[in-house]
């Protein structure tokens, strides 16, 4: 397929508009996306920022290019507001739960790699971890020091975000002016030792309490969060490479200080396209788990949950995510993900009839060239997966038209267009059919019938049967759930 020659455009978050994709080095990319921090259980909103740049990936692939992915694990110095206050937030869970940090750490990476194997997301090439990388964060803090921005107090060293900025640009990524920053922060004078509230910490002097530390010229501590990305993808992919992402939370303070931090060492620009994915909320309300509108990978595919009505696949959600562009905010609800999985069904199901429809002598009704072309547009335009999931349903509706008699295709088109369809479902959108899903269905169908033989023991009175019904299915490992609306199941 020629794909090295499609033009592809990427929203840069630095100009504020699409550009013209060219990478620094000819066929290859270089792309780093900010990961987790392992303290708890995969948000899905994150899992939402980790499907939209495995589609990035997995397109830039698809087009030929030999990309570097690297995506970090944050295993130490994220502190809880942030910032450069308040508790590391791994060490906090560590107490709470009265197990070693790097056991908190242990558990939520294995979380992360499993749920987003359900997924279906690629692997990166390199998942590096911050506390794996301490010796170039101090390497980098170092040369900070010596060219004269960034500034030691009782054993911590901050950036010199003022100094900093009468050279360069500080708050170019976010759109925020210095000047505003500091007329707007109110922060009251002696509670900290920078000098100017908006510095950040490049390393923390550990109090006595503190556990993950480690030695330093300046004292026992650990680094600060922003540095960890900084000196891992320097590292891997050079002191300038193409592609940074990351969800839009990120944006500032996050990567502002990245950029400050590489461009005050290395002297360069770091980025050229950075790339914001936008956020998930659940029944129109932000996510949270304070407030109970929260909902987790596993409570989805297995149902054990108090929001939707049913199980979803992560096939599934993973398709009703791409229904929406990254740069869009998208509302998670019952209603949407039923009508994805419908949708969802109807692609798998066409794909299917592709095999089993026979050629004609011509086509008719439909060009398949330039629906083909049609496809690579849209993902063209800045990755957009809800257009490209549109023209997929053209081919979808052809199909149809083929089986029932009403369209014709010659044998080299339907080559042509299964081929392309099987590139985009499953290549490009990291779309699984799986055999698995038809095996869901028949379960599913089974554990309703036994339901409603239930609710019919119920109804004449024979506790016996039912009560047998329950405990048996409960001891295959699923559980039945009696509510307002009748008998739900997860298992
Ligand atoms: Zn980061």
């Amino acid at each position: 397929m020629a794909t090295q020659q499609q033009v592809l455009k990427i929203y840069n978050s630095l100009s504020g508009k699409k550009e013209t994709f060219a990478p620094i080095h000819q066929n290859h990319v270089g792309m780093y996306v900010c990961g987790p921090t392992v303290y708890s259980n995969v948000h899905l909103g994150n899992c939402r920022t980790f499907i939209s740049f495995d589609l990035v990936y997995r397109y830039l692939k698809f087009l030929g290019y030999k990309v570097r992915y690297v995506r970090n694990i944050t295993d130490a110095g994220h502190l809880e507001n942030d910032a450069d206050s308040g508790e590391d937030r791994i060490a906090k869970k560590a107490r709470l739960e009265a197990i070693e940090p790097m056991e908190v750490v242990q558990r939520y990476t294995v979380d992360f790699h499993q749920t987003l194997r359900a997924f279906n997301t690629l692997p990166p090439s390199i998942e590096p971890t911050a506390t794996g990388h301490i010796v170039e964060q101090i390497e980098i803090i170092k040369q900070i020091v010596d060219k004269g921005f960034a500034y030691e107090v009782n054993g911590s060293i901050y950036f010199d975000v003022s100094t900093f900025n009468k050279t360069h640009d500080y708050g170019k990524l976010s759109g925020r002016k210095l000047e505003d920053m500091i007329h707007n922060t109110r922060e009251l004078e002696g509670q900290s030792d920078k000098k100017n509230p908006q510095d950040f910490a490049l390393w923390k002097k550990a109090e006595p309490q503190h556990i993950m530390r480690w030695p330093s010229p300046w004292s026992d501590g650990f680094p600060g969060w922003h540095l960890e990305c900084t000196a891992m993808s320097t590292k891997y992919l050079g002191d300038q490479f193409d592609i940074h992402g990351g969800g839009m939370d990120l944006k500032f303070p996050h990567h502002e200080c990245e950029i400050a931090q590489s461009e005050a060492f290395s002297g360069q620009t770091p980025v050229n396209y950075w790339m914001h994915a936008n956020m998930l909320t659940l029944n129109g309300q932000k996510m949270a788990k304070s407030t109970g509108n929260n909902i987790l990978p596993n409570e989805i595919f297995s149902g054990n949950n108090e929001i939707l009505s049913q199980a979803f696949e992560p096939a599934v959600v993973r398709f009703f995510m791409l229904q929406a562009h990254y740069r869009s905010i998208l509302d998670f609800s019952n209603d949407a993900l039923a009508a994805s999985e419908k949708g969802y069904r109807k692609l798998m199901e066409a794909l299917k009839a592709c095999d089993s429809i026979s050629s004609s002598d011509k086509t008719t009704n439909f060009d398949i060239d330039a629906w083909k072309q049609s496809c690579f547009d849209a993902m063209n335009d800045d990755f957009n997966s809800p257009i490209l999931i549109a023209k997929l349903f053209d081919a979808v509706k052809f199909v149809y038209l083929i089986r029932d008699g009403k369209a014709t295709v010659s044998e080299k088109d339907l080559k042509s267009l299964t081929a392309c369809l099987h590139n985009f479902v499953f290549d490009v959108l990291g779309l699984e059919s799986t055999q698995k899903s038809s095996n869901d269905q028949t379960l599913s169908g089974v554990v309703s019938m036994l339901i409603s033989l239930r609710n019919e023991a119920r109804d004449r009175k024979d506790f016996a049967t039912s009560d047998r019904i329950r405990d048996e299915l409960a001891a295959l490992g699923i559980a039945l759930k009696d509510g307002k609306e009748g008998t739900t199941f997860s298992i």
